[in-house]
């Protein structure tokens, strides 16, 4: 009788204790909400490590500190893979003026990974708006040793064609509003040298006298360029073992390098502290998922993906067994929906692994292509590759690659659900319906 009894209590108990113990979707919700490390680990890398662009000190101290959390937040297998950078670029003082007219500074950086222009360069600016290859041959006459304000250049325009051209130098125009800097620029770009990028009102003030037939007169003094030894550039990589030895795997990615010109708070300290948070809240919540979790934070995306390009070169023979990548790259906004890429098969396995996440909001699968982050590479292996839309607010018209892309302008609720939307889609991709090829 005794005996019966012991076995009934444990039976009850297990079964009271299964039927209290929130499904993993809700632990995830709750862990997140109750201690999420977001705030304090964005502090770290952005206040305390600062701007990581590739190939500087700065971003080599990210990785140190990313391994380190990883490995707190019970990571396995820890570790750096090289890639060959190049040489890697250096940003140097700049400086820009008008000579004539109101002889103002102009707010013009270098753009990152040219040359810079040995010494100051005064000349006449030009503007150069060509929309086809005829108006674009129709002006390289007259920008021969110009400064030339290059608001529109067609697609097809040969890479050196302006060089050949005999230009002084060469502005674009910052893509952020309100006076704010933007950067760009990578290996194998357009303009190698004497580049630079100018903000959108500092252009509009050359453009309005050039319509009033004054020719602005300006001095020029770019002083980046590249080290002279070439270096190796790492992405970080981390396993959470599922079940299934040597089954299939999830991976969750977020670039860790950033542009120079500020902390890289939302571009992208908010993607990778998103996926943290998705492997600290999945062990604090107890659970153990079916196939294997790989976070991978990647480096060199803002100089062309270079990270997840040499992750896939790297690791081509192991692509087959990736389910699916799950990339945060859009800033700290609420997730409002994930692009199916286009491919049929896709959208009913993503869709039911996302509909545990439809309390955090009216979150749906899009007919879209998401492509201009590292779930590009893989994508382009034919791998389930997928990045969020999310609520981006102000990121593309001022924080992004800006001097204001600071912990100021995070947003925190947006980002709480953003990694609580990641961690249910990336459960329900850990042990779903495998994603077809
Ligand atoms: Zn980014």
């Amino acid at each position: 009788m005794a005996r019966f009894l012991t076995i009934l209590l444990a039976l009850l108990a297990s079964g009271a204790y299964a039927a209290d113990a929130p499904p993993p979707a809700q632990a995830l919700i709750d862990e997140i909400a109750a201690r999420s490390e977001m705030q304090r680990n964005l502090e770290e890398l952005c206040d305390d490590i600062g701007p990581r662009m590739t190939g500087t000190r700065g971003l080599q101290n990210a990785q140190e500190w990313a391994m380190r959390k990883l490995a707190a937040y019970g990571a396995s297998n820890v570790h750096l893979e090289a890639y060959d950078l190049g040489r890697p670029w250096q940003r140097g003082a700049a400086h820009a003026r008008l000579l004539n007219a109101n002889g103002m500074h102009l707010n013009v950086l270098q753009k990152a990974w040219t040359e810079g222009t040995r010494g100051t360069i005064r000349a006449d600016v030009a503007l150069l708006s060509a929309r086809t290859m005829d108006d674009f041959n129709a002006a390289l006459p007259r920008l021969k040793e110009k400064i030339v304000l290059a608001e529109q250049t067609p697609r097809e325009a040969p890479r050196q064609a302006l060089r050949e051209a005999g230009v002084a130098a060469v502005l674009q125009v910052s893509g952020k509003s309100d006076g704010l800097q933007d950067m760009w620029g990578g290996p194998g770009q357009r303009y190698d040298s004497n580049a630079g990028i100018i903000t959108g009102e500092h252009a509009a003030l050359l453009r309005r006298l050039l319509a009033r037939g004054i020719t602005p007169r300006m001095e020029l003094t770019l002083r980046g360029g590249f080290a002279v030894r070439p270096v190796k550039a790492h992405n970080v990589i981390a396993d959470f073992p599922g079940s299934e030895a040597d089954g299939d795997m999830v991976i969750l990615g977020a670039h860790l390098d950033s542009w120079d010109l500020s902390s890289g708070a939302n571009d992208n300290g908010a993607g990778v502290v998103t996926m943290l948070e998705v492997l600290r809240a999945m062990r604090a919540a107890g659970l153990k998922p079916r196939r294997s979790l790989r976070i991978v934070l990647f480096s060199g995306e803002e100089q062309g993906l270079l990270g997840s390009k040499a992750y896939v070169a790297a690791h081509a023979g192991e692509l087959s067994r990736i389910q699916a990548v799950l990339v945060q790259d859009a800033g700290s906004g609420r997730i409002l929906a994930f692009p199916d890429m286009e491919v049929e098969g896709w959208y009913g396995p993503l869709n039911s692994a996302l509909a545990p996440a439809k309390v955090l909001g009216d979150i749906d699968v899009h007919y879209a292509k998401g492509l201009g982050s590292d779930q590009e590479s893989f994508f382009k292996q034919g791998i389930p590759a997928f990045s969020p839309l999310q609520d981006s607010r102000n990121y593309r018209t001022h924080t992004q690659h800006s001097e204001i892309d600071t912990l100021d302008h995070i947003d925190h609720a947006g980002l709480q659900q953003a990694a609580q939307v990641t961690a249910i889609l990336a459960w329900g991709l850990l042990n779903g319906e495998r994603l077809p090829r």
